[in-house]
């Protein structure tokens, strides 16, 4: 099974992306992570990453693709995939969909987690990253101070730069411009499984199952 997830910023499509790839045995491919490893490589591919994402500037389209594609390549032909945050733009459906049918992985279904503008603002303003082992925790629930060393690790903790009231506002805005009309495309396609996510971990978790089974 391949499949991609959509959410904005808060919606838990991380864990959820987790929780459906124990389940289904899928590889988790969460193109934000990838793009920030790389970045921090000292390669001419992590350079050209750090700079753009330094100045805040998307991944064009093409290095999106082709960072996917060496990492799709690697995986067990026996598993499948989850694409988490890609296509990410309207322009990257065809060069990903081209791509994945080269490497016989065509999407079957595409998950799209809704979540209020308001309930993504107060979610994320709670996170918190470790800055040694880069796990992230939410302030009232794994950490309750701001101060606290890493529960994992030890590290010194930080919010992710990004993550203050103004670089959410921006990411928040970018991903209703510039995703959802994705999303709408798979909508349009009847390819589209949506989901509240608005209610607990496992309610969400529970009612995708219940739809992909369903369809
Ligand atoms: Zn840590």
């Amino acid at each position: 099974m391949n499949i991609i997830i959509f959410g904005p910023q808060g919606s838990g499509k991380g864990t959820q992306a987790d929780l459906l790839s124990e389940k289904y045995n899928l590889e988790h491919i969460e193109t934000g992570q990838i793009f920030r490893e790389i970045g921090r490589e000292n390669s001419e591919l992590g350079k050209k990453i750090k700079d753009l994402n330094d100045r805040k500037e998307m991944i064009p389209d093409d290095v999106t693709v082709e960072v996917l594609r060496e990492k799709l390549k690697v995986v067990p032909i026996d598993m499948g995939i989850i694409l988490d945050s890609a296509p990410r733009t309207a322009g990257q459906v065809e060069p990903i969909e081209q791509m994945l049918a080269e490497l016989r992985r065509p999407i079957d279904k595409a998950i799209y987690i809704s979540l209020p503008y308001e309930e993504s603002i107060a979610r994320i303003t709670k996170r918190y990253a470790c800055t040694v082992c880069y796990r992230h925790f939410v302030l009232g629930l794994h950490i309750h101070e701001t101060e606290e060393p890493c529960p994992t690790c030890g590290g010194p903790i930080m919010q992710r730069a990004d993550d203050t009231p103004d670089g959410v506002t921006k990411r928040l805005k970018t991903f209703y411009e510039i995703t959802i009309p994705v999303v709408d495309e798979y909508r349009e396609r009847g390819m589209l499984i949506e989901v509240d996510g608005n209610q607990s971990k496992e309610k969400v978790f529970e009612d995708i199952n219940q739809k992909l089974l369903n369809c």
